[in-house]
Formats: C-alpha cells, sequence, structure tokens
C-alpha cells in the first residue's frame, strides 16, 4: 500500500514537472515572438528614423591643422577616419596620430609618400607604398589599420594596368579599400568655405551612409574653417557618425 501510494506521488511530481516545463516552453515561445514581431514592427514602423551615418574621411594628413580638426570632431562628439601619408608623420606628427587613435578615431593607409609617378610606376611599386605606411603604422602605434584609399581613387588611370591585381594583393592582407561617394572638392583650386559646404550639400543627402571626402593636409584651412558647419548640418539631417571600417559595405568606385 505505501508503495502504491509512493508510486502515485512519484508520477503526479513526474506530471507536475512535465507541465511546468510545458508551459514555461509556452512562455518562452510567445516572448520569442513577440520580440521578433515588435523588432519587425520598429523597423516598419520607423523608416523615417532608419540609421543615417556619415563618415568624415580626410586625406593627406597629419598636419600643423589635425588638431584644430580634432578639437572640432570632439566638441561635437563626431568620430571620423584620417588617411595618412606616412613620409609626414615625424615626432610632432606622431603625437596627433596617437591623438587620434585615443580620442576613437580610425586611421587608414593613403600613401607613404603621395607622388603619382613613384607610387603607380608598377604593381609592386604600389604595393610597397601601401606596406611601407602599413609596417610604420603597427611599429611606431602598434596599430593595424583596415583600410586603405589610393592616391586619386581606386579608379584612377595610373592603376588601371593592375588594379585587379593591386587589389587582390592587399585583399590577401586583410585591407579593405575605401573610395568616397560625396567630395568636398577641397584639394582642387582655391576651395572656399561656401563651395566645400555647397559640395558636400548637394550630394550627401542622395545616401543614407555617405562617406565623405575632405583633407587635412597644411593647406586646409578652409575645410577647418567650414566643418563645424558640415557636422551640425548632418546632425540637424538626422546622421550620425562613425568611423569608415564600420560602414556596412566598403564605398568603391568600381565593383
Ligand atoms: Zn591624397
Amino acid at each position: 500500500m505505501e508503495s502504491k501510494k509512493e508510486k502515485a506521488f512519484c508520477i503526479a511530481a513526474v506530471l507536475i514537472i512535465c507541465a511546468c516545463m510545458l508551459i514555461e516552453r509556452a512562455g518562452y515561445r510567445s516572448r520569442e515572438i513577440k520580440e521578433t514581431e515588435s523588432y519587425g514592427v520598429d523597423n516598419n514602423s520607423s523608416g523615417t528614423e532608419s540609421k543615417k551615418t556619415a563618415f568624415l574621411t580626410f586625406d593627406d594628413g597629419p598636419s600643423c591643422l589635425t588638431a584644430q580638426y580634432l578639437d572640432i570632431l570632439k566638441e561635437e562628439g563626431a568620430k571620423a577616419t584620417f588617411f595618412l601619408i606616412g613620409q609626414q608623420i615625424d615626432d610632432e606628427m606622431s603625437k596627433i596620430i596617437k591623438r587620434e587613435i585615443d580620442e576613437g578615431h580610425e586611421i587608414g593607409i593613403h600613401t607613404y609618400c603621395h607622388e603619382a609617378n613613384a607610387i603607380y610606376a608598377t604593381e609592386d611599386s604600389c604595393y610597397q607604398d601601401v606596406m611601407k605606411i602599413k609596417d610604420q603604422l603597427e611599429r611606431q602605434f602598434n596599430y593595424k589599420a583596415k583600410l586603405v584609399r589610393f592616391p586619386w581613387g581606386s579608379a584612377n588611370g595610373y592603376m588601371s594596368p593592375f588594379r585587379t591585381n593591386i587589389i587582390d594583393r592587399i585583399h590577401k592582407n586583410g585591407l579593405e579599400y575605401q573610395d568616397w561617394n560625396v567630395s568636398a572638392e577641397d584639394s582642387v583650386g582655391t576651395p572656399t568655405v561656401d563651395s566645400i559646404l555647397s559640395n558636400i550639400r548637394k550630394d550627401y543627402k542622395k545616401y543614407d551612409e555617405p562617406v565623405i571626402l575632405m583633407h587635412d593636409s597644411g593647406c586646409n584651412r578652409k575645410t577647418l574653417e567650414a566643418l563645424r558647419s558640415i557636422i551640425k548640418e548632418l546632425k540637424a539631417d538626422g546622421y550620425g557618425f562613425a568611423t569608415l571600417s564600420e560602414r556596412k559595405n566598403p564605398c568603391h568606385f568600381l565593383e
């Protein structure tokens, strides 16, 4: 009798445990469905809130002006990507690069020498130019660059005879290249603050992820003067800012 009672008790206990497990699973499942649904609803209903991110990029630094760019970026809470010229990195410029890294900006490879005839003489000279600054960044700053921006962009005529090969070689080194889809045109002719602003303004709205080409060489005082307005205008238009390797897809002129 005793053992029958015990048996019945055991069966009842097992049934209760199974029932509890089923209830819990059902609850979990409905939570899971709810979360998926609400995610979907958020996505659909927030068309106007879809994430827009501007990628501010500066080529040809570091220079005597770069620290002031960094001040503005800091004050405005905006992240940017700096594509560097290796041969400009002396002791003083090293401090600027350290600051760029410490303040959360991205460092990319532009070129070691920025002389078209030297860089693009052959496929090997182009590769070595990229590798020279890559190694320099690793050695001097313990910084592993992820991005390359070829001088004059990846569709330039100098590079066309060996374009595919050089891109394969940098990919094999874990590097990606990045062009741009908006240009401030701040390194051609005699740019003004107004021309820089209007060049950016006419194109950035076409993209949820504009990649904006600007420069921070010692000649680019007008870009520096325009920078705060550029950032404020993008912010007012709903754009956030991020470093370029965070972009969903790399920005390429040609595929
Ligand atoms: Zn350049």
